[in-house]
């Protein structure tokens, strides 16, 4: 295969590490990892968290040293989109103007975030952060900010949030739902959530909808709600969701319905075209083989380097145990599996001391652990759901259950019920 040009699209978690399990799968050809932005790709997880207070600085962002792509021969084009992709010819058009051709195509286009349509939203001080461009910018505003509204209460915004509470900065988040990440999160933990955040002096005010936002001077000064209420703000931050980058795909013909449909080895409706990361919507073996998208690190990495894998003539069905984090002021969140096909709930761990887990069923099946500065749940939770290893609702009520001794598989699956 030494012969062969892998583009890469995309130069963020997934592509960089598209290119780099390509070379430790043994590939020899010309790989070239192109990226819209100017930077080589960084990580983005610190940028709502410890970036925000100088905590991580950025030269600790980047995800791999800028060596590493010359060590291991791959060609960086940066501060340049794709822009056109021709399918039947083999070739994408670069916003620089050049073409390159390739014998397989892989698509990490990530995602941007959903713009908010409401008089104001293009005041000065309203900002959404997803890049370092964002994070500079939010970072560079946020200590001479008196008031901070934030719009969405995702884990990105409360990330925000929190880290703008921990500066002493008055902050209340808008919730369009009456239950925070009612699509993610299970409601004992949600609502956790929720009173764990006001009680370190975050507003947070659920079933409410931002209607308009006004200012002086074209500084936002307040925003509104529908039903007429205002919170004075120099600061807002809009953070309700994100939408895959797909349109350079859906133009080339490639099939997208909620990001680039993509069969269960990532392949998308052309053979030689892959899709990894923010931007893919694959068939889930965890969601029953439903198609959907997952916006986290692990899921990026894992599907680059299965995709790598494929490449190098070992496709296996994508078939990793979804996991994620959040850091919200001194609480640790966790999640493993996908928690939202439960029908039931059992609470592990002392939730008044902050530090528990729900584990969430399907019946008699564990489906999702979320936890809560519980990390060694979290990782046991993994292994389980990695391993198959049965765990039903009533076994963790049981006197003595020790759970990391089932997950390592020094405890036997535990006893019939009667
Ligand atoms: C602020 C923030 C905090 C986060 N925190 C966490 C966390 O705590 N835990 C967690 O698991 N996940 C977190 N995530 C999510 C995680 O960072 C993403 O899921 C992950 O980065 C996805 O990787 P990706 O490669 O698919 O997309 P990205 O890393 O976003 O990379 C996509 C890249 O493609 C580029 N691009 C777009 N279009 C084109 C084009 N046409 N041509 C070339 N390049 C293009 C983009 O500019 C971008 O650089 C966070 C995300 C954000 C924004």
């Amino acid at each position: 295969m030494s012969n062969r040009t892998v583009v890469v699209a995309g130069a963020g978690q997934a592509g960089s590490q598209a290119a780099a399990s390509l070379r430790d799968e043994g590939f020899q050809g010309r790989i070239v990892l192109v990226g819209a932005e100017r930077h080589a790709p960084y990580q983005r997880p610190p940028l709502s968290k410890g970036y925000l207070t100088g905590k991580v600085p950025p030269e600790r962002l980047a995800l791999r040293p800028p060596s590493f792509y010359d060590n291991i021969d791959v060609e960086l084009r940066l501060g340049t989109p794709v822009t056109s992709i021709d399918v039947d010819a083999r070739s994408v058009g670069l916003g620089s103007g050049d073409r390159l051709e390739y014998h397989d195509l892989v698509l990490a286009l990530g995602a941007r975030n959903r713009g908010l349509p409401i008089d104001g939203a293009d005041l000065d001080g309203v900002l959404t952060l997803r890049s370092l461009a964002d994070a500079e910018e939010v970072r560079r505003r946020l200590p001479a900010a008196s008031s901070v509204v934030v719009i969405g209460g995702g884990f990105i915004g409360l990330e925000i949030a929190a880290t703008a509470v921990g500066l002493g900065i008055a902050t209340t988040v808008f919730e369009i739902a009456e239950q925070l990440m009612a699509r993610v999160l299970s409601p004992g933990t949600a609502s956790f959530l929720v009173e764990a955040h006001r009680r370190r002096g975050m507003r947070i005010d659920l079933g409410t909808s931002a209607a308009t936002m006004t200012g002086t001077h074209g500084q936002v000064r307040a925003v509104w709600t529908l039903d007429g209420r205002s919170v004075p703000a120099d600061l807002v931050l809009v953070g309700i969701g994100a939408v895959p980058n797909t349109e350079v795909a859906a133009e080339a013909g490639l099939l997208v319905d909620n990001g680039i449909v993509t069969d269960p080895h990532l392949r998308t409706s052309d053979p030689h075209v892959w899709a990894i990361g923010d931007c893919a919507s694959f068939p889930c073996a965890y969601a029953d083989g439903r198609q959907m998208r997952l916006e986290s690190v692990q899921n990026a990495v894992a599907q680059a380097r299965a995709v790598a894998a494929a490449l190098a003539g070992r496709a296996e069905h994508f078939r990793a145990v979804p996991w994620f984090w959040s850091d919200q002021a001194d609480l640790k969140i966790q999640i493993a599996g996908l928690p939202t096909g439960r029908d039931t709930v059992v609470m592990y761990g002392e939730a008044e001391q902050e530090r528990f887990s729900a584990f969430c069923f399907a019946g008699d099946r564990l489906v999702g652990v979320e936890s809560v500065n519980r990390p060694a749940d979290h990782l046991a939770a993994r292994r389980l759901l990695e391993l198959g290893i049965p765990l039903r609702p009533v076994d963790l009520t049981r006197p003595g259950f020790d759970l990391r001794a089932l997950a390592s598989g020094r405890s036997a699956p535990v006893a019939p019920t009667s």
